[in-house]
C-alpha cells in the first residue's frame, strides 16, 4: 500500500517535521521528534519553468511519445524537479502547434504526466531575429504575434498554465501581450533588444517576466545602453536566470542578486535532452548539438549556447556556491517563487500529493544527497 512517513527538518522553518501519507496524499504534517539528525531536510519539489528536453529526450520532436515523456519526467524527479513547464521553441508555426497539440494530448491521457507537466512555455517564434538576440533560434522562422496566433495557443492548451516568451519590439506585440494576459497567459519578455520605452510599455500591457536575463543577447553589448541595464532599471519584472555558472558569470550572477528585489529572481534550467544524461550528441529540434563532460551545450561552429545540460537541483547547489549562501535559502527560487509567478500553489500541505524531496546535506559541502518521492512512491535510479 502506498503509505508511509518520513521525518526531517522543514526546509523553510528548520523545525523537526513528520510528514505522513496515505494513497499518495499527505495526511499529516506535524512536529517531528526533537532528536532528528541535523542534516536531513524535507523540501517541496523543484519547479522549473523552462525545460526543452531532459534525460535523453528532446521535447522538440514531431513524434514525441508518452514513453519519452515518462522517461524525461522520471529523470527530472531524480534531479529534484517534480513539476515543470514543457518548453517548445521556435519552429515553423504549423509544426510548433502540432507539437504542442501532441504533447497536450499525451499529457491528457496520463495522470502521472499531468502531475509532472504543470503547463507549457512557448519560447518563440515571436522573438527578435537580430544577431545575438535570436540565440539558437532560427531567425528565418520568427513571426509577429498576430492575435489569431495567441488565440490558437490558448485553444490548444485549454486552461493549462501557459507562459509565452515574446520580444515586445515586434509589430503588434504590445496588443498581443494585452490579449495574452486577458486570455490567462503569463507573458515574459526575452530574446529582445527592446528600448526602455518599449519594455515599459510591455509591462504596462501586462508582461510580468523576463526570460533568462543575461542570455538571448549578444556576448558584446554597448556599455552605456543595453538590454541588461534596461531590464535591471525596470521595476516589476520577475527575471529568470540559468544558474549553471556557464550562461552567466559568477560575478554577474551575484550582481543581479544585489540589484534586484529579493522576490524578483527565479531560476530555470533551460535544460535540453543532454541534461540528466551522458555527454554526447543530442538534438534540440532541428539543431545538432554536442555536450561534453564540462556540460556545455555547443552548437558546432557557433559561439552561442543552445540550452543547458543543467539538472535543476544542481542549479540550486551551483547558485549557492556562487552566492556563498546555504542552498536552502535558494530553494524557493525554483519552487515557491516561480509557482507563485504562474499562479500555482506549491507548499507541502495536508491533502496535497505526497511529492517531496528528502535531502541529506553532506558535511562540509554545499550539496546534499537527494531522495525524491512522487505521490508517495520513491523514485529510484533504475
Ligand atoms: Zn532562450
Amino acid at each position: 500500500m502506498n503509505s508511509g512517513e518520513v521525518c526531517g527538518l522543514h526546509w523553510a522553518t528548520a523545525r523537526p517535521t513528520r510528514l505522513s501519507w496515505e494513497e499518495g496524499i499527505i495526511r499529516k504534517l506535524e512536529p517531528g521528534p526533537r532528536e532528528l539528525p541535523e542534516n536531513v531536510w524535507l523540501a517541496p519539489p523543484l519547479f522549473d519553468m523552462q525545460v526543452n528536453g531532459f534525460g535523453g529526450v528532446d521535447f522538440q520532436r514531431d513524434d514525441l511519445s508518452a514513453a519519452d515523456l515518462s522517461r524525461a519526467v522520471h529523470a527530472l524527479r531524480l534531479a529534484g524537479c517534480g513539476r515543470f513547464l514543457l518548453t517548445l521553441t521556435t519552429a515553423e508555426w504549423p509544426r510548433l502547434t502540432a507539437r504542442l497539440a501532441r504533447a497536450a494530448a499525451l499529457r491528457a491521457e496520463s495522470e502521472d504526466l499531468q502531475s509532472a507537466i504543470a503547463g507549457w512555455h512557448i519560447e518563440g517564434p515571436f522573438l527578435s531575429p537580430m544577431p545575438g538576440f535570436h540565440g539558437a533560434h532560427n531567425p528565418a522562422l520568427m513571426l509577429d504575434p498576430a492575435p489569431e496566433k495567441i488565440r490558437a495557443l490558448r485553444a490548444l492548451t485549454g486552461n493549462d498554465p501557459l507562459l509565452l516568451t515574446i520580444a515586445p519590439e515586434r509589430p503588434g506585440a504590445l496588443d498581443a501581450i494585452g490579449l495574452a494576459v486577458a486570455l490567462g497567459l503569463k507573458v515574459s519578455l526575452g530574446h529582445t533588444d527592446a528600448s526602455t520605452e518599449t519594455i515599459h510599455a510591455a509591462v504596462q500591457a501586462g508582461a510580468t517576466g523576463f526570460t533568462h536575463l543575461g542570455n538571448g543577447c549578444p556576448r558584446e553589448l554597448d556599455r552605456h545602453d543595453n538590454i541588461l541595464w534596461r531590464v535591471l532599471d525596470e521595476s516589476g519584472l520577475i527575471v529568470s536566470l540559468i544558474p549553471d555558472r556557464i550562461h552567466l558569470s559568477a560575478s554577474l550572477f551575484r550582481l543581479i542578486h544585489r540589484v534586484m528585489p529579493a522576490e524578483s529572481i527565479v531560476y530555470v534550467s533551460d535544460a535540453m535532452a543532454a541534461a540528466g544524461a551522458a555527454p554526447g550528441r543530442y538534438t534540440l529540434g532541428a539543431l545538432e548539438l554536442e555536450v561534453g563532460a564540462d556540460q556545455i551545450v555547443r552548437q558546432p561552429g557557433r559561439t552561442n549556447f543552445a540550452g543547458s545540460a543543467l539538472r535543476p537541483i544542481e542549479g540550486i547547489f551551483r547558485a549557492a556556491a556562487m552566492l556563498d549562501v546555504p542552498w536552502r535559502e535558494l530553494w524557493r527560487r525554483m519552487s515557491d517563487l516561480p509557482t507563485r509567478f504562474m499562479g500555482l500553489s506549491h507548499e507541502l500541505a495536508v491533502d496535497r500529493p505526497a511529492t517531496f524531496c528528502l535531502l541529506t546535506q553532506n558535511a562540509g559541502r554545499r550539496d546534499a544527497d537527494l531522495r525524491f518521492f512522487a505521490r508517495g512512491r520513491e523514485c529510484l535510479t533504475s
